[in-house]
């Protein structure tokens, strides 16, 4: 029996990763750490197994992995919209102030990270977000915060940790079923270059959760990094079975 900690998890994915690592509950024991009770309340239904707080105060943290074996990150800066958008412009958008992507996506890992050191935690799963070899993608652009650029040095803090670590980049994420589509992984953004027969480049939270709960199953995830995307759906919407060992050997070590 295995004890993960999921940070962000009233997150849209780190949500899923929580729900889909209680179904497995002789394999894992699960916790979440969140900075919103209700949102909690709503979502589990009860705050069972919940602690509250920060990923900013690292003693936050502390409190939430003893005990742990596994961490699994969910945490990012959440751009707001910035006041009401006249129909047909385009919205604007701002980090809240002390919730920048520096401050969240660099030093929230970072403290994460260092308290999972100091936890003697064996692996950490981190999830990401592929545009981070391109200074100029338009997400850093969001409120001029290079979110995708803090987000990739943080990658590199977890590599340089020496804790054994899977770093899941994901493309566009998609509120849709997840195990319908095939997925797909590389690295260096070439998907998002030259994405396979045009394809978008997006991929549903529900397959990226899957990917999350996998990597904590399969020995082949471990100190790996890659960028994943999905192939659309079938029309008929059928089920899509993905070979996740033979997926995880296609990953390589390294940012
Ligand atoms: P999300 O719904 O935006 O969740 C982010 C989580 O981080 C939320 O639970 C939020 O808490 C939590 N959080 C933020 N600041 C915090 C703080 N100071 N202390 C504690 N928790 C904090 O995430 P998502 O859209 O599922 O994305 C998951 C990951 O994939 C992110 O790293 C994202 O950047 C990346 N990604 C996104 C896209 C996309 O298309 N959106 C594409 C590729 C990759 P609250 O619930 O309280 O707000």
């Amino acid at each position: 029996m295995k004890k993960v900690l999921v940070t962000g998890a009233t997150g849209r994915t780190g949500s899923l990763v929580v729900k889909k690592l209680r179904e497995k509950s002789a394999q894992f024991q699960v916790v979440g750490l969140a900075r919103n009770e209700a949102k909690v309340k709503e979502i589990f239904g009860s705050t069972d197994d919940f602690f509250f707080g920060t990923i900013k105060e690292k003693g936050v943290v502390e409190k939430a992995i003893s005990g742990c074996d596994i961490l699994v990150i969910l945490t990012s800066a959440v751009p707001q919209i910035k006041g009401k958008p006249e129909p047909g412009t385009r919205p604007e958008f701002y980090f809240p102030e002390g919730e920048s992507p520096e401050e969240i996506d660099y030093y929230g890992q970072k403290n994460q990270i260092d308290a999972a050191k100091e936890a003697g935690i064996n692996q950490i799963i981190l999830v990401g977000s592929m545009g981070g070899t391109d200074e100029n993608h338009p997400l850093n652009k969001i409120g001029n915060a290079n979110i995708l650029i803090w987000k990739r040095k943080a990658e590199q803090y977890l590599i340089d940790s020496g804790i054994d670590y899977t770093i899941i980049r994901a493309g566009g994420l998609l509120n849709e079923p997840g195990g319908k589509r095939a997925l797909l992984v590389s690295k260096n953004d070439e998907l998002l270059k030259n994405p396979p027969d045009g394809i978008p480049t997006s991929i549903p939270r529900e397959d990226v959760a899957e990917l999350v709960v996998q990597s904590l199953q399969i020995k082949e995830a471990k100190n790996k990094a890659f960028d994943t995307i999905s192939k659309p759906a079938s029309e008929s919407g059928e089920n899509v079975k993905n070979d996740f060992v033979n997926l995880f050997k296609q990953t390589t070590p390294g940012l």
